[in-house]
Formats: structure tokens, C-alpha cells, sequence
């Protein structure tokens, strides 16, 4: 067979593969364009889950007359404007979206320059560029996609599920950008302006507020990442990983990296079967990093990824492990929050020839509503609310679970703090003690007379080899051994399993994913095993010194407010809530 250099139009299909898998594909390219045009309201509308229509508007820097018809030529792109791709300040810069988009649809561009007398009109399959009375930003429509590539077509799942796509990818972006205003359908909409707190509740939903925590940590002297935004508490957790929102300077991205350092990070306080919630941003120097690894763009490469899942796993950490001082704190700043509303409401009425809309009001959340960074100092937090009253002799004391009342059904302690009744799961409660004593315990090493000898392959050996400085962290000395095997020289004290097996595992997940927590796992897993069956059980009768006894371990265990099952130790009921129930306000 004589060789065939293709016509432009079968490279775009074959490019279209990769690009636009689905409807939820398209959206999020032109949203991509929306953004890197500076538009700061985008409105989309999508009919039979993209299949008849996708159209994006949006107010943003537009396209001029002499550009329309290069911006659908392949490998056209406003974006590159130096020849560095380890230099990208855009969301795009491959240049080949609208193409592919162009090739499998019909596609039609309205677009008005910043400064032009008037707009103009690309309609994608003549080539026609005419003028149009189209007066603000962009507006691209997709009509028909997929009909020119019927096996395309056959993939899609319904129109419900491809609409479902479309919004997570609307989601997304939205948390991507919570200064930017989003309409979806007439039907989802996330106000301009936004802080990241109420943008967080507008797209996870209302059960977050008030149970996240703030993650804001810099690494290295020079700052070399900067890791901000929230987690979820222990407690509020998901079944799948929908709710977990992960951007690598400013670019959503599924990473292994990252939600592997997210998994580890909760690793003590969450089944591994269920799902923190997140909206994390790391931020790095862009050359420590490439983000031309997947045409959609939602893989990254990161130079030195040991060093970011270090980074990540221990500020997520440090927010996890707060005390249970700032807790009682912050409980009670919360019961007295200041009505802060933020009050954004989008605002269509400045964007001519959009869909009329009508905003969501439960877009309005007070950010003191979020629980607060566990960097500041939890005094001051306190005093920071200026109507909260904790001024008792307990605090003073420094018993923020306070005084034992009593024992009830034989499961739950009632204790008095300050002006608030303290409620503390006796299980859960002696759990995560015995487990973070033996956590600490566990992580002595030593050193084994004669080294453990594992037999591997010369790959397998080099991949083990590259994690053992977070093995030592875990206690195990690890050297290798000619070739083909490695030696163990130390282990956690008394910590008897299957080296070879270990090892194993642990080659494989290093070589699969550049790291590994199968060993932290395997550690967790025996700490919880061990602790759960060394604990206090619920039904025994505690006497008040054992009861006061545990109420004071806890205050001085880390991440006291959930068991390692994840579930919660303790609650706190303001007193002044118990006045609610009868109606002393
Ligand atoms: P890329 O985004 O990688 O540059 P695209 O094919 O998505 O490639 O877009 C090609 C070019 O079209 C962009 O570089 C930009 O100059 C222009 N463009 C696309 N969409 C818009 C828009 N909504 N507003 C302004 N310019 C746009
Ligand atoms: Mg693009």
C-alpha cells in the first residue's frame, strides 16, 4: 500500500479522538477559551446532553475579523506567544480544540474584539466570515455532534448521564474559578465573585459548611510550592471521589500524585473505602512541572513528585491533627457566628443577548461559617469573635472536654465545659488514644541483628530503592543487596509481617504510580486492628476517675475528634443551644 499523507480534515478527526471524547469534552474546551479570553461570565447551555447544541458565551477579550478563520486551522493558537512550552500561562496552548470540535459538528462563531465597531460571524463548514450585529465576547454553538462520525455517536450514554458530565466539568471549572460567574441550562448557576468558601458550599452542597477546615502551607525557605484551599473534616466524607477538586497551578487535574498524597494524608482517620472532600491548589514554580502530558490536559508530570506527595501529605496533616482546644474554641465562635453574608449574586443584566437568568440565592454562605485555618493561633481566633464568651475556670485550667457528670448507658460520658455540654464516645474516644500511642510507639526502629534478605528483580529493587526515605520515616532501613535483593536492617519495634510480600507490593505501587503507601497502609491497618481490640469497649461501667482520666488523655492525643474509623470521639452542645430547645432565648 502506496503511503497517504492525510487531508487536514481526517488529522482533525483522528485529533477529535483524543480531545472530544464526549459532549462534557466540548464544554470544557470552549469554557477553557472563555477563561483564557478573561471573561468573567460564562453562560452554557446544553440540549440533549450536547448532542443537538453546546453554546458558550461569554464577555471576554473576543476575536477579531482577521483571526476568526485561523483560530478553527490546526495548530493555531493566540496562546504560545514565545516558543516555551515549559511556560504556559494559558489553560490552552495546544491550539487544536476548535479544530477537532469544528471537524466532528457544525460549528458557529460569533465574536466582537474588544474595540471593533462591530462583531462578526465564522460559520465553520463555508469558511464564511460576514459581519453580525453579535456586540460583547464569544459565543461559539456546536450543533450536531458527532452525526459525521456515527461510532462516535453510538458511545454516548444517555442524555441525562452526558448532561451530568457536562456539569462536573461546569463544577470544575467553577472551582477552578470562583471570581467567575457560571450559568449551566438556565438551571445551575454559581455567582460571580465568589470567595472560595461559599464557592465550596454552592457546588459540594450545604452539609459542608461549617466542616471544613482551611489548608494554607508553604514549603522550603524559598517557597518553592504554596499549598491552599480546604479539606473536609474526618467526618464529612463521600462514597467516590466526586467531591474532590484538585488544581495544579490554576489547572484541574486528575493526578495519581496528588490524590494518592490525599488518600495517605487521611490514611489514620478515614476508611480507605470512603472519600475526603477537597478543594486543594498547589501552586509551583511552572518549570517543575508539565502540563503537556494529555491533550485534555487533566494529567500532569511533575519533576521531582516525591517531594510534592511529601509537601502534600504533611500540610494536610498538620490541618488534620487540631486539638481539641481549638476545637471547643471554634465551636463556640461558630454558635455565636456574625452574619456575614457575602451576598453575590450573578448578574446577567450587564451581559446583552444572554438567556435571561434568574440567580440561586442559596449561593450565600458566610465564610466564618468555615471552620478556620488550623494555622492561626486558636486564641486569638476566639477572640477574634467578639461575642463569644468562654471566659470559665475550665478553659482556665486548660480542660476543654471539662468536668465528668456522669456515664450514661454505659457507652457515653457527659462532661461539662465552660458553657458547653460535652458529649465523648467512650470507645472511639480510648481507640484513637491507644491507637496514637501506639502510632508513636511503633515508629521506633530497630535495628535487626541479622538484615532481612528479600530476593527481587533488579527493577523491582531500584523502585524500592527510590522510597527509602519514606520508608525510613515508617521505621524500615532498606539497602540494596547486590543486584537482585534488598537487605532490611531495622523495623518498627515488635512489627512482625511478610517482608518479601511487603516489598513486593511495594515495588509494584512505587513502579506503577512513582510512590508508595502500601507500607503506611499496612502499618495503619495493624495500629487500628490493634487498637480497636485493646480498647475500652463501649458497655463497660467507667468509674469518675477513669472517666476524668480519659477525658484529660484526650485533650493531649492528636486528632482527637475522630476515632481512626472516622468516626467522631466527641460532640460539643452549647448551652445555649439546650436554651433553644426550651425556649429561653
Ligand atoms: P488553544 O486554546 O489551545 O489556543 P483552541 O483551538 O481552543 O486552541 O483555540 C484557538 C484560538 O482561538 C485561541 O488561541 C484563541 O486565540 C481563540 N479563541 C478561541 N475561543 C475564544 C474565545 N472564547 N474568546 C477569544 N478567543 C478565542
Ligand atoms: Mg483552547
Amino acid at each position: 500500500m502506496p503511503v497517504r499523507v492525510l487531508p487536514d480534515f481526517l488529522i482533525n478527526q483522528i485529533a477529535a479522538g483524543e480531545v472530544v471524547e464526549r459532549p462534557a469534552s466540548v464544554v470544557k474546551e470552549l469554557i477553557e477559551n472563555a477563561l483564557d479570553a478573561g471573561a468573567d461570565q460564562i453562560v452554557i447551555d446544553v440540549v440533549d446532553g450536547g448532542r443537538t447544541l453546546i453554546s458558550v458565551i461569554d464577555n471576554g477579550a473576543g476575536i477579531s475579523a482577521a483571526d476568526l478563520p485561523r483560530v478553527v486551522m490546526r495548530h493555531a493558537t493566540s496562546k504560545l506567544p514565545t516558543d516555551d512550552l515549559l511556560n504556559i500561562n494559558y489553560m490552552g496552548f495546544r491550539g487544536e480544540a476548535l479544530p477537532s470540535i469544528a471537524s466532528v459538528s457544525d460549528m458557529t462563531i460569533d465574536s466582537m474584539a474588544r474595540g471593533a465597531s462591530h462583531g462578526w460571524r465564522l460559520d465553520v463548514s463555508t469558511g464564511d466570515v460576514r459581519p453580525s450585529d453579535w456586540d460583547t465576547g464569544t459565543r461559539v454553538r456546536v450543533e450536531n455532534l458527532f452525526s459525521r462520525t456515527p461510532a462516535r455517536l453510538k458511545f454516548l450514554r444517555g442524555d441525562r448521564a452526558e448532561m451530568m458530565s457536562v456539569l462536573e466539568v461546569v463544577k470544575r471549572l467553577a472551582m477552578a474559578r470562583p471570581d467567575v460567574g457560571f450559568a449551566l441550562n438556565n438551571k445551575w448557576f454559581f455567582g460571580k465573585n465568589q470567595d472560595l468558601s461559599a464557592r465550596i458550599a454552592s457546588v459540594m452542597g450545604d452539609d459542608v459548611v461549617g466542616r471544613m477546615l482551611g489548608v494554607d502551607a508553604t514549603s522550603g525557605t524559598n517557597g518553592d510550592m504554596k499549598l491552599s484551599g480546604f479539606i473536609s473534616q474526618p467526618t464529612l466524607r463521600r462514597a467516590s471521589s466526586v467531591d474532590q477538586y484538585l488544581f495544579v497551578n490554576g489547572r484541574p487535574v486528575k493526578d495519581k500524585v496528588l490524590v494518592g498524597a490525599l488518600r495517605a494524608a487521611y490514611m489514620d482517620v478515614m476508611h480507605a473505602r470512603e472519600f475526603p472532600l477537597c478543594a486543594l491548589y498547589l501552586t509551583l514554580n511552572p518549570r517543575n512541572v508539565d502540563v503537556n502530558v494529555s491533550p485534555a490536559k487533566t494529567e500532569v508530570h511533575f519533576l521531582e513528585p516525591s517531594h510534592v506527595r511529601a509537601f502534600i501529605i504533611k500540610s494536610l496533616r498538620d490541618a488534620l491533627a487540631r486539638t481539641v482546644n481549638e476545637a471547643v474554641n471554634e465551636n463556640v465562635a461558630q454558635s455565636h457566628p456574625a452574619p456575614v453574608w457575602s451576598g453575590v449574586q450573578m448578574n446577567l443584566r450587564t451581559m446583552p443577548k444572554m438567556e435571561q437568568t434568574q440567580p440561586k440565592t442559596n449561593t450565600n454562605f458566610s465564610s466564618r461559617l468555615f471552620v478556620a485555618s488550623p494555622h492561626r493561633a486558636p486564641d486569638t481566633a476566639f477572640m477574634g469573635a467578639p461575642t463569644a464568651t468562654l471566659n470559665t475556670d475550665d478553659i482556665a485550667e486548660n480542660l476543654p472536654l471539662g468536668r465528668v457528670i456522669g456515664q450514661i448507658a454505659n457507652k457515653y460520658i457527659l462532661a461539662q465545659s465552660g458553657d458547653n455540654l460535652v458529649i465523648i464516645d467512650q470507645h472511639a474516644a480510648h481507640e484513637r488514644i491507644t491507637y496514637e500511642k501506639l502510632r508513636t510507639h511503633a515508629i521506633k526502629t530497630q535495628p535487626l541483628l541479622t538484615p532481612i534478605v528479600v530476593n527481587m528483580r533488579a527493577e523491582e529493587v531500584s523502585a524500592v530503592l527510590t522510597v527509602s526515605d519514606e520508608l525510613r520515616a515508617c521505621g524500615i532501613d532498606i539497602d540494596a543487596f547486590g543486584d537482585d535483593a534488598i537487605a532490611i536492617s531495622a523495623v518498627p519495634s515488635d512489627w512482625n509481617l511478610d517482608w518479601a510480600d511487603a516489598f513486593h507490593a511495594i515495588a509494584d505501587e512505587v513502579r506503577a504510580n512513582g510512590h508508595s503507601s502500601a507500607i503506611q497502609e499496612r502499618l495503619h491497618l495493624k495500629l487500628a486492628n490493634f487498637a480497636c481490640h485493646h480498647s475500652v469497649r463501649a458497655g463497660q461501667k467507667l468509674d469518675m476517675n477513669q472517666m476524668n482520666a480519659l477525658l484529660r488523655d484526650i485533650e493531649n492525643t492528636p486528632r482527637a475528634g475522630e476515632c481512626n474509623h472516622g468516626r467522631p470521639v466527641y460532640k460539643i452542645i452549647p448551652i445555649v443551644e439546650i436554651d433553644g430547645w426550651f425556649e429561653r432565648v
